[in-house]
This record gives structure tokens, sequence and C-alpha cells, in this order.
């Protein structure tokens, strides 16, 4: 017997539900992966993350040749070609890993209707507590984190499954080689399983809790390139971090309980990929001279700066100067969270649904904070999380020689740097319009 594993964000070897089942099924097993056009044609197909896509496959196929597989890659309609591979091939099943965004749910119908009982869909794949896996009562997921956090805790962990025994993978079968997915960008961190597990190895957690949201540090994990195109299972990463326990730990696990979380929302509710998702603003201001004074970190609000100028050069941005540029985009200058969300996909190699539209509404207000109303203060975020001014010394390096915390106010500077922009609004009015547009709308109410 045969089956067919349909790798979607699951390019791993390591803790992989549907590979397993798929071995544990059948005699053989043929990996499979499908280049779709419409994840381009749906505007996903951002170029660092086409590269860094093209690197896991790579390091997959490799992986999988050590074991008796190889990775047959296709391109199409990924429906139409699982069905019909499984059909040429006679396989009795087609395993794939269940999805969260609406693309990926409707994609898992369409493979239903197609394939019948021989597909095989694996829960908790993604994530580390399955999406409605914990729900409040009468609702279907959690719209608050702490008592999801709560309840996350409560659920019974999955053991992280082996790689798996050989897989037999027939050989001479038709489909392009792994290599004709090109990269097509530059430099980004090393792709694929083998250097997601290199890195969670080399990178030292138990300095997580002191170190986390120090911009100059860079004391994060930098893994979230990997948990999206799942080289790594959160579920794998839960069990290696508390098994090294510690505050370090424990902060690092409450992050990745932040991912479930907006995974099982987005789960629930995939329109909140484009729409407000508590329904509550409509009348974002339009100024592109703004919008693009934002994306090319020239707002004159260097911590902003620096935190744009990170994302162009690496694809990878700061947590906390995330926090930080995206409130500015929302709420300094009240412009559209979709826009903001729209340009960090187009850049970040982590860039994801689930994370990246829900931080953004949590941001902007539209989401899941409980304190929609707060608005982040450029300047008192920089004193605090860059308090020496050394990252915004090392991506705006045309204010590096202000002295200590000066960088991060050039406007007061006794010798300001002609090159770089005055502050696009006053500065002490960085609340201002937010505050403004919200006494409007609860006016009108
Ligand atoms: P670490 O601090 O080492 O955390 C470990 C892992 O936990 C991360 O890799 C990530 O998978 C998860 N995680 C951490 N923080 C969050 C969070 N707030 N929400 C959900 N998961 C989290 N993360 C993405 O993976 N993709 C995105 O597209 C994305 N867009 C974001 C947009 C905005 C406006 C904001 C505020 C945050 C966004 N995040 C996104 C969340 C977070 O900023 C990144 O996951 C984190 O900076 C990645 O770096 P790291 O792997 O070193 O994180």
């Amino acid at each position: 017997t045969l089956a067919v594993v349909l790798f979607t964000q699951d390019l791993r070897l390591h803790d992989n539900p549907a590979l397993y089942a798929a071995r544990a099924e059948a005699d053989q097993a043929v990996p499979l992966f499908v280049t779709d056009p419409a994840i381009a044609a749906a505007g996903f197909d951002a170029p660092n993350r086409r590269a860094f896509l093209a690197g896991c496959l790579t390091d997959l196929d490799a992986s999988l040749r050590r074991i008796g597989g190889r990775l047959l890659v296709r391109e199409g309609d990924t429906v139409e070609q699982t069905a019909r591979l499984a059909a040429e091939l006679g396989a009795v099943a087609v395993h794939v890993a269940a999805g969260v965004s609406g693309y990926a749910r409707r994609r898992e119908q369409r493979l239903r209707r197609a394939l019948g009982d021989r597909l095989r869909v694996h829960e908790g794949s993604l994530t580390a507590v399955p999406p409605g896996a914990v729900t409040p009562a009468g609702r279907d997921h959690y719209a608050v984190f702490t008592p999801y956090q709560r309840a996350w805790q409560q659920v019974g962990r999955r053991a992280p499954l082996p790689v798996p025994g050989p897989l037999n993978t027939p050989t001479g079968l038709p489909g392009a080689d792994v290599d004709s997915v090109k990269p097509t960008a530059g430099s980004l961190p090393a792709a694929g399983e083998s250097a997601a597990r290199r890195a969670w190895q080399h990178w030292r957690v138990a300095q997580y809790a002191q170190l986390h949201d120090d911009l100059a540090a860079d004391g994060t994990s930098h893994l979230s390139p990997y948990l999206h195109f799942g080289c790594l299972s959160a579920n794998e990463l839960v069990h290696l971090a508390e098994r090294r326990g510690g505050p370090g730990a424990e902060a690092f696990v409450r992050q990745l309980v932040w991912r479930d979380f907006h995974h099982q929302v987005l789960a629930a509710r995939p329109a909140a990929a484009h729409a407000d998702y508590r329904a509550r603003h409509d009348s974002w201001r339009t100024d592109e001279a703004e919008f693009a004074a934002w994306q090319q970190g020239r707002t004159g609000f260097p911590i902003v700066d620096a935190g744009m100028r990170q994302l162009a050069e690496t694809g990878w941005m700061h947590n906390r100067a995330r926090l930080v540029t995206a409130s500015f985009l929302a709420k300094s200058l009240y412009l559209d969270w979709r826009l903001g969300a729209r340009h960090f996909l187009d850049h970040l190699v982590d860039g994801d649904l689930a994370n990246n539209q829900l931080n953004w509404q949590w941001v902007a207000g539209t989401g899941t904070d409980t304190r929609p109303n707060r608005v982040l203060n450029p300047l008192a975020q920089a004193d605090r999380y860059d308090p020496d001014g050394a990252y915004v010394r090392r991506w705006v390096p045309e204010l590096a020689a202000l002295p200590g915390r000066e960088i991060h106010r050039p406007w007061r500077a006794r010798h300001r740097p002609a090159d770089y922009p005055a502050p696009l609004i006053a500065p002490e009015s960085t609340g201002v319009r937010f505050r403004e547009a919200r006494e409007s709308l609860n006016g009108s109410q």
C-alpha cells in the first residue's frame, strides 16, 4: 500500500503527525509539495518568504532522502495535483496537516470532495494546542488572552513524535525537482528544519525573561520563520522549553501561547484576516505621503524608523519594534492597520496570517486587546526599551553621532544631521489623532 503526504506549513520530519501517520498506515509514502499559483495570486508570495521556502524544501528533500524518501514537487492547483497523484499511484490515503486560514479550510473541503474518506486531516500540527481544543462556555473560541492561557495550561501535552522509519518512496515519479522552486532574494537566515534545530540548540532561552524586550540586546529566539513554515513544531518546542525550565523558558512558552491564541481566533473567524475583529473603526485617514514615509523609515521618529529599516534590510523585526511601528501607523498617524499589515506581509520572512493580522488588530484597537484605547508613546518606548540608543544607532546610521538618549529626539539636538527628516507629526501629539477619532466615534453612537 502507498500513502501520499501533502506538506503545507509543516516542513519537517520531527513531530510531524501527517508524515508519521502515513508511514504507519502504508508500506510506502510519497511526500508531496505543490507550488500553487493561488498563493501568488492572493499576494502571499513575497520574495523573502519564497526564498526561505525554497531553502526549506531543499532541506526537507535532503532529510527525506536519508530515510529512503524524496520530496516530489508539483506545480498547479494543490487539490487537482494531489488528487491526480493519488489516482496515478492508487494511494490508499492522503495525509495533510489541518490549517487555520480560510484558504486552508477551503483547500481541505475541496480535498475532501476529491478524495472522500481517503483524506486524513491531522490536527495539532501547526500549533501546540489545536484550535478549538479549549473553548469558553458557550463560545467557539477565546477572545481574551489571559483566560485562554489558563485553559491552555490545563491541556494534556501530546508527546512529540519521532522521525518515522524508512519511507520507501518509489523512484521515477513525474514531478519537478526540488530545485525548481528557485530562491529570489538575498541575505536571509538559513532555512529549513536542520537550521531550525541548530538555532534552538544555540539560543539561550535562560536569558529570555530579562532580555526579550531589550531592543539592542536582540535576545529573542529568531525562530519565527521556522515556526511559520513548520520547520519546528510548536508542540515540540513547548516540550523542549519545559524540559529546560526556569523563568526564561516560562516566558518563552508564554509567547508560544500567544501564537496558539491568535491561531484559534483566526480559525474561528477567518474574516479577521482583513475585517476588524470587533468592527469598530471605519474612519481611518488616508495620506499617501505619510504612509510612504512610514514604509521607508523616514518618519523623523528614530525608534520607528529603526524598526522599519530593520524590516527592509533583514525581513525580520524585533517584537517591541513591531509594536511601536504598528502603533505609530495605526494610532499616531491614524492610518488603516490593513495598510501596515500588508507592508509587513510583503517583507517579513515570518509573515503569517494569524500572527500578523491579529497582532496588528491588537495594536490598532480593533482586535483582542482588552485596553484598545491605549496608545504607545514612541518616545517613552524608546527611552524604556532602547535606553542607550544602541538599536537606533545600528539601523539609523545618520544619527549615530548623537550621544545617549539624545538620539531619540534629534529635533532637539544642536547638530541635527541634515539628511534625517523632521518629525512627521509634533512629537508631543502622538496620541491626538486616535483619541480625537475615538471621541467623535463615541459621540456619534
Ligand atoms: P520570540 O520572542 O523568541 O518568541 C518565540 C515565538 O513565539 C515566535 O517565534 C512566535 O512564533 C511566537 N510569538 C512571539 N510573540 C508573539 C506574538 N505577539 N503573537 C504571536 N506569536 C508570538 N509573528 C509572526 O510569527 N509572524 C508575523 O507576521 C508577525 N507579525 C506581527 C505584527 C505585529 C504588528 C506585531 C506586534 C507582532 C507580530 N508578530 C508576528 C509577533 C512577534 O513580533 C514575532 O513572532 C516575534 O517578534 C518573532 O521573533 P522571535 O522568533 O525571536 O520571537
